[in-house]
C-alpha cells in the first residue's frame, strides 16, 4: 500500500506514520527527517537546504524531487509493501512530479491521509515539544513538564527543542502550508484518494480514526 499523509506541520504527521508504518509493514519516508539528518552530517545537501528549513520556508522542488528519486530507486526491495510518505508532497508541483515517478515505475498512490487540526492547537503544540536527539521520539508539553532529567524514556537520548520549532518560524511555517500544502487536499479529493481524520484527542484515539478509516475505505 502506497499512503501520503497530509496535514499542517504539528498536525501529528510523525507520530501517526510510526503506527501506521508498523502496522502495515510499510517503510516511513519523511522527506523533514532526511533533510534534517544530511543538515545534522554536514553534507552538501545539508549545506543547500539548512537556510531553507532553519526560516521554515519550503526546500526547492528539484532538490526534493531528486531526494524522493534516490529514495524509492534505491529502495525497491525494501519496498515490496509499499511505503509511506510523510512531508511529501507538499505543493503541485510535487505531487505532479509525484504521480508521474509513480507511473513510471508502475506503482499507484493508495489513500492520501488528512490529518486535521487547527491553527492555535498547533501554535501551542509545537511551541512546547520536544525530540529525543537520538530516537527522534516527539514529547509533548505534557509529557516533558515534570521530568527533571529531560532524557528520553525510551533510549536516554536528550530532548531538545527544534531549531525551526521557534515562534516565528512555526507562523511562518504556518503560512507555507496553508499557500502551498493545502490545495494539495483538493487535488488529491478530486481523486478520490482522500481520507480526513480529525487530529484532535489523544495520539492513541487519532490512531483508531485513521485505522477505522482505511478499513472503510478498503
Ligand atoms: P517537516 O519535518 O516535515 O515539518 O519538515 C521540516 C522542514 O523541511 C520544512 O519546514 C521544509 O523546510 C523542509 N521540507 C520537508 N519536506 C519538504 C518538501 N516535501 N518540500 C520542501 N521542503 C520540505
Amino acid at each position: 500500500m502506497i499512503i501520503v499523509l497530509l496535514g499542517a506541520p504539528g498536525a501529528g504527521k510523525g507520530t501517526q506514520a510510526k503506527k501506521i508504518s508498523k502496522k502495515f509493514n510499510i517503510p516511513h519516508i519523511s522527506t523533514g527527517d532526511i533533510l534534517r539528518s544530511e543538515i545534522k552530517k554536514n553534507t552538501p545537501l545539508g549545506r543547500k537546504v539548512i537556510e531553507f528549513v532553519r526560516s521554515g520556508r519550503l526546500v526547492p522542488d528539484d532538490i526534493i524531487i531528486k531526494i524522493i528519486k534516490k529514495e524509492i530507486t534505491n529502495n525497491r526491495g525494501n519496498f515490496k509493501n509499499g511505503f509511506l510518505m510523510d512531508g511529501f508532497p507538499r505543493n503541485l508541483k510535487q505531487a505532479r512530479l509525484f504521480l508521474n515517478l509513480l507511473r513510471e515505475l508502475g506503482l499507484k498512490l493508495d489513500r492520501v491521509i488528512n490529518i486535521t487540526v487547527d491553527r492555535n492547537e498547533i501554535i501551542k503544540r509545537l511551541g512546547s515539544r520536544r525530540v529525543c536527539s537520538r530516537c527522534k521520539k516527539v514529547y509533548k508539553y505534557d509529557d516533558v513538564k515534570d521530568m527533571e532529567d529531560k532524557v528520553c524514556r525510551e533510549c536516554r537520548g536528550e530532548l531538545k527543542k527544534r531549531s525551526d520549532d521557534s515562534i516565528d518560524v512555526i507562523k511562518k511555517r504556518l503560512d507555507v502550508y496553508e499557500d502551498e500544502t493545502k490545495p494539495l487536499i483538493e487535488y488529491y479529493n478530486k481523486e478520490g484518494l482522500l481520507l480526513d481524520v480529525d487530529g484532535k484527542g489523544s495520539e492513541k484515539k487519532v490512531t483508531e480514526r485513521i485505522f477505522i478509516g482505511l478499513d472503510d475505505s478498503m
